[in-house]
Parts: C-alpha cells; structure tokens; sequence
C-alpha cells in the first residue's frame, strides 16, 4: 500500500493542471494549490499516507456526511420528511430544484440539504450546543479529541454567504425550516469550516468501511444498514453534477469539499482521504478524482 500511495503521490506531483482552488470564500482563495495529500485507513487500525497528510484543510462540505449521521441518529427517518435522496444534478449551490419541489431539497449533500439537516439537527438549541455537539459526534467517530473548528474559515463564509442565505430563506418560505436562519446558517458555516487532515478524515469514514463499526476503535457508530444506506447516498449525490463522473471513474461512494478534499469509502476493505486545493469547474478536487481513480485501478477497489 505504501508503494501504491508513494506512486500516486509522484505522479500528482508532476501534474501541471491542478484546477483552481474555491475562490468565492476568501480564506480558501488564499491557500497554495501545490498540496497534495492522501491517507488509506484500514478496519485493522492501520494508516498509510503519502504527501502532507498531517496538514489540516477545510473539509467544507464532506461534513454534511457526519451531519446527516448525526441527524439520523437523533430523528430517525424524520429526517426525509424535509430531504430528499435523490441525485439532483444541479450545482451544490443551486437554487432552481427547490421552486420546483415546494422548498424540499432533492438530497442532504447538495447546500440547501445540508441546511434542512442543521435545521433538523437544532431541534431547538442555540447554535453553540448544536456545534458542540457536532464536533464531540465528529471526534468520536474519528477517534481523534484533538479536531476543531476553524473560526477563521467560518467567518469568512459568514461574510460572503449570501447564497447560502437565499437557500435558506427560500425553503423557509416554504415552512421547511424550524429555526431562525442566521442561526441556521451559523452552525451550518461552522460545521463547513472543520479543520483535518487526511489521516484523521480517513480515520472518520472507518465505520463506513464495517458496516457501522469502527473497528479499530472497538464500537458501532450506527447500524449496518444505516451504513450502507449513507454510503449509497455518498455513490448518488456526493460529488453534486459531477457524481455520476465519479461513479464512473473511481466506483466508490464519496464525499467531496470545496477545500479540496474527498472522502472515499471501499466498504469492507479501506477508508481513504485525499486532499489537493485545486477544483474542478464543478467544484470537486481535480487531483484528488485522478489520485482515487490511480488507487482504485492499483488495488480493484471498485464496488462495481
Ligand atoms: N461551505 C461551502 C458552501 O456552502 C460548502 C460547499 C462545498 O464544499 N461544496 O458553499
């Protein structure tokens, strides 16, 4: 595995388009495009990296994966009363669908999903217990105290979210939301600017990877259905438009984040996280698609 993860690394240090690095959110504009970063965890507890995989990036929207867990975890299937879970085919921050669909979001990886799941997480707390709770959920499941939150980053969005806002406002006019929308938002920005790296992003995706159990941490997160049915979402929706690409390309459920990193799932075999700044014009990691397609082809990872 070391040699499989050495090569790619080679590989993508070569490369000379790396795509562009999200710049409508100002802290994320500045970072150096030159990254690159991978880490495979195996069920055994086992980690292989190359790159900088200590290096701590935004892993933007690849919480929506822990925030859906969280949130199926306290409600159930209540969840899909205000989500959907089909492919949308449409820019994660697309608007158009929910005119069509009375303000309910085809699927919780898209923004305006994400934003129904932090409504439905809240259940009535303030932003700050709702975080907490967010990130006590996250190094939990990473088995890792030490992750945190980028305030920085947050805020940064904050400052420039207006698309955000109008997706917000907009399902609210539809009485799909139950809490105020700078709140909403709040916690949604916060949960967007969760600073890992790659060997603990690997090592949060482990209970994908088992049917629901981390195994090397010795506990069930969820069930092995919820598991499966998670990382069926992932397959359909994680990459936005671009998942049907993925799917072909790299035959791993996934989950992607304008900071650049994606996490894949190999169910019964590895957890794997990789981070390269540079997006494509969809808005998912240029190199980290071609370094995961270069993993699946050395190691026939591939569900399919
Ligand atoms: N925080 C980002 C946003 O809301 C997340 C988008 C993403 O990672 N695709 O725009």
């Amino acid at each position: 595995m070391q040699e499989i993860l050495d090569e790619i690394a080679q590989t993508m240090a070569a490369e000379i388009d790396r795509g562009k690095v999200a710049d409508y959110i100002p802290e994320l504009s500045i970072i150096d495009a030159n990254q690159f970063a991978m880490s495979v965890a195996l069920p055994d507890g086992r980690v292989y990296s190359a790159g900088c995989a200590e290096q701590l990036f935004s892993i933007q929207s690849i919480s929506k994966v822990f925030s859906l867990t969280l949130a199926l975890g306290k409600l159930g299937d209540a969840v899909w009363a205000n989500v959907g879970r089909e492919p949308s085919g449409d820019p994660f921050n697309s608007i158009v669908q929910l005119e069509h669909e009375q303000g309910k979001p085809r699927n919780p990886f898209i923004n305006a999903g994400a934003i129904a799941v932090v409504d439905a997480i809240m259940m009535g707390h303030e932003p700050k217990e709702c975080l907490a709770e967010m990130l006590q959920f996250v190094r939990y499941i990473a088995n890792d105290e030490n992750i945190h939150i980028d305030d920085k980053v947050a805020l940064s969005e904050l400052s420039c979210g207006h698309r955000n806002a109008s997706l917000a406002h907009f399902m609210a006019s539809f009485g799909r939301l139950h809490h105020p929308v700078d709140k909403i938002l709040g916690v949604y920005f916060h949960q967007c600017s969760i600073a890992m790296n790659c060997q603990q992003l690997a090592k949060s995706g482990l209970f994908l990877v088992s049917e629901g159990v981390n195994q090397s941490a010795g506990y069930r997160v969820v069930s092995a259905q919820r598991a499966r049915r998670i990382n069926s979402l992932m397959l359909m929706c994680g990459h936005y438009d671009g998942s049907g690409e993925f799917a072909y390309r790299v035959g791993l459920p996934g989950k992607s984040g304008v900071g650049g990193g994606i996490l894949a799932i190999a169910p019964g075999k590895a957890s794997i996280a990789v981070w390269s700044p540079g997006l494509d014009t969809i808005g998912n990691s240029k190199l980290g698609t071609l370094a995961l397609e270069m993993l699946v082809q050395r190691t026939g990872w591939s569900i399919f």
